[in-house]
């Protein structure tokens, strides 16, 4: 297990925001003496890196947004990333300029959406956040990027909900984010709505004389399967990059699925709990925060299924809520996601292992194709 576990870096994608035209960009200075500046996708370390700057580099600094908070740059403290003119953002504590802040970045443009999703259904809602706005942002968290405020009262056109971060607001305690037809999210614990907005993730409902998506097709597939075949995604709502043993991580057997702490982890199918165990470099604890500098998977449990399958969940934010011997269905809760371990933020790491027991990493497959295949996409 140990020298297995590793984080894949740069898996939060939501961040990207198309450069705005008609805000003028200022020109600063890159101070990274020692080493190259990541420039990335979002406005945190763990967003992909797009490329490097060296010290001394001239940027164009477009806008800024409230994102991670860097400590240890050389000019400032600050969570503010600077957005550069093409998209990308680089943390604003490795900038030196004028002592004027540049304007804040404002939600994306609605006109940038494509055409396809602008004529798409929305449901109504409204904003219910008393005296103080409800900021909008670049993710379903409250660490995503930050937008604006929206006043309450003010009108929304909500494009779909997806899980994100737990909310408790004016109107109701929950996870789940609306995603607003100009691209931006607002938790939904702060929307008054009469209606429930579709799943962002859900297939498109094909049109009557279409043929069946692929995921409608893989549905159908299942029907009058046995439980014990059903196969369902271990966290709803998010994603897996493809990450499973990559040419500058061979040793990576699974993949991750970045998401927030305290996100309820699902059994991916029926089976029966083997392990619920701290796998952690000695003089370490799996109830801390982990860092990348530590070895072991955190809490992780482990499960088998039907047919020799295992599957296993590491980084979990405390020890899972099952038991060894428990018999679990799909979907069930099994845990909860956090950082334990070799971890550098909360994500859920996945494992998929054929012919067991016992697991080795030998028998490791990638579980992007092994989910697919079993009609529960994951990436
Ligand atoms: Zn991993």
């Amino acid at each position: 297990m140990r020298k297995t576990i590793f984080v894949v870096a740069g898996v939060l994608a939501f961040a990207v925001v198309p450069p705005s035209a008609a805000q003028a960009a200022s020109t600063a200075t890159v101070v990274s003496p020692k080493r190259p500046l990541n420039v990335r996708a979002g406005a945190a370390a763990w967003t992909r890196s797009l490329r490097t700057l060296p010290d001394g580099a001239a940027v164009a600094i477009e806008c800024q947004v409230k994102g991670q908070l860097i400590d240890q740059g050389p000019v400032r403290v600050t969570d503010q990333w600077d957005r550069l003119t093409d998209g990308s953002f680089i943390s604003d504590a490795w900038v030196s300029r004028p002592p004027a802040a540049p304007p804040p970045c404002s939600p994306p443009q609605q006109t940038a959406a494509p055409a396809a999703a602008a004529s798409a259904p929305t449901t109504a809602g409204t904003v219910a956040s008393g005296t103080t706005a409800l900021k909008t942002r670049g993710g379903p968290a409250r660490s995503a990027v930050l937008y604006s405020g929206l006043p309450n009262g003010t009108a929304l056109n909500i494009a779909c909900q997806t899980q994100g971060e737990p909310i408790t607001g004016t109107m109701r305690a929950t996870a789940m984010w609306d995603r607003l037809d100009s691209g931006a999210y607002v938790s939904d614990a702060y929307v008054n709505r009469a209606a429930t907005p579709p799943s962002c993730t859900a297939p498109a409902a094909a049109p009557p004389a279409a043929a069946p998506a692929p995921a409608a097709a893989a549905a159908a597939q299942t029907q009058g399967v046995p439980e014990a075949g059903r196969w369902v995604s271990p966290l709803p709502g998010f994603s897996a990059r493809p990450g499973f043993r990559t040419p500058t991580n061979p040793s990576h057997a699974g993949v991750d699925i970045m998401s927030f702490v305290g996100t309820p982890i699902h059994a991916a199918s029926a089976g029966t709990v083997v392990e619920v165990v701290c796998n952690i470099e000695a003089g370490h604890s799996c109830d801390q925060t982990g860092s990348a500098a530590i070895d072991g998977c955190g809490w992780y449990v482990k499960i088998l299924h039907a047919g020799g399958v295992s599957t296993l969940y590491c980084h979990m934010v405390h020890r899972g809520v099952v038991k060894p011997g428990q018999k679990v269905a799909a979907g069930q809760v099994i845990g909860y996601v956090g950082s334990s371990g070799n971890s550098s933020a909360p994500h859920l790491h996945f494992e998929v292992h054929v012919n067991t027991p016992p697991t080795s990493p030998g028998n490791a497959i990638d579980p992007l194709p092994f989910m697919r295949t079993h009609g529960a996409a994951i990436g």
